[in-house]
């Protein structure tokens, strides 16, 4: 199978096991949102899939193959990955954050090629970024900083997206901005998109696939219509909610009311 599979893995810090016999399936060229509630698991499960963190027992494949077998560079030709709240080192411009992107293709001591060079153009260009070039990293608001980050993902030219919780921080606007440009990578230049986040109506928007996750453990997924519902919200979140039909796009949101134990 091409993509990313998770087969029955295991993962624990230390004596805090997260997960245990986890099987987990990323559709190619679609876009799934890992949803459920603080301490779920679901930035362990994303690094697991990114292989920043090793399961202690299953696998990950990728494209049917286990991807500890695959050289580093290799990753991070398939796969480019945006933690959390990433912090770039202070002084760099936006271009040369972009640049980095490159790394993986790159052959000599950090020469960019003109390939390399176009894609650069072209990652800033798909992001809006182009007079923001020669700019200072610190010299931009929250929503400019994450628009470079996902232009270095572009740059990196891979046909996986990882991203935890990509609109955390960020005015309505701006969430609304990494979003649309998350949605364009996908339906125009095919990018898969793995997404932590905590928004499950953003996710029932954005998202073609949703699991719902509780304890390291796999509630539910499907697609929103199938996760919006009040079985869901109380066991994935401790919430009771009123849902309703987004009269512009059609899709489910909901409305909590209230807190409820499970
Ligand atoms: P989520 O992303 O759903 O908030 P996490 O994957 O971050 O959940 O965390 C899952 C569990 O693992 C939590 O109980 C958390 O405290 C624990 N945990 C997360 N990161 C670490 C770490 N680096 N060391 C030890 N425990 C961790």
């Amino acid at each position: 199978m091409m993509g990313l599979e998770a087969k029955n893995i295991t993962f624990s810090y230390g004596e805090e096991q997260v997960f245990s016999g986890l099987d987990l399936q990323i559709l190619q060229g679609k876009i799934t949102a890992l949803v459920g509630a603080n301490g779920s698991g679901k930035s362990t499960i994303l690094k697991n899939l990114a292989r920043i963190l090793r399961p202690s027992g299953g696998t990950i494949m990728l494209d049917g193959q286990e991807i500890q077998n695959f050289p580093a560079k290799h990753i991070a030709r398939k796969m480019a990955v945006l933690s959390q709240m990433s912090e770039a080192p202070a002084g760099l411009r936006v271009s040369d954050l972009v640049a980095y992107g490159r790394y993986p293709w790159q052959k000599g001591f950090g020469l960019l090629s003109d390939e390399d060079k176009e894609k650069i153009r072209h990652a800033l260009e798909l992001t809006s970024l182009t007079e923001l070039a020669e700019r200072d990293l610190g010299s931009l608001s929250g929503g400019q900083r994450q628009r470079v980050w996902i232009a270095m993902a572009l740059a990196q030219d891979s046909e996986i997206i990882l991203l935890d919780e990509p609109t955390t921080y960020l005015d309505m606007a701006h969430q609304l901005d990494v979003m649309q440009l998350l949605s364009r990578l996908n339906a125009d230049h095919c990018k898969t998109i793995i997404m932590v986040l905590h928004d499950l109506n953003q996710a029932a928007r954005f998202a073609d696939h949703i699991i719902a996750i509780r304890q390291g453990a796999i509630i539910r997924q499907g697609s929103a219509g199938e996760i919006m519902c009040a079985e869901v919200m109380r066991d994935v979140f401790g919430i009771a909610a009123d849902f309703f039909e987004d009269p512009r796009t059609g899709k489910p949101v909901c409305i909590p009311y209230a807190t409820c134990t499970v």
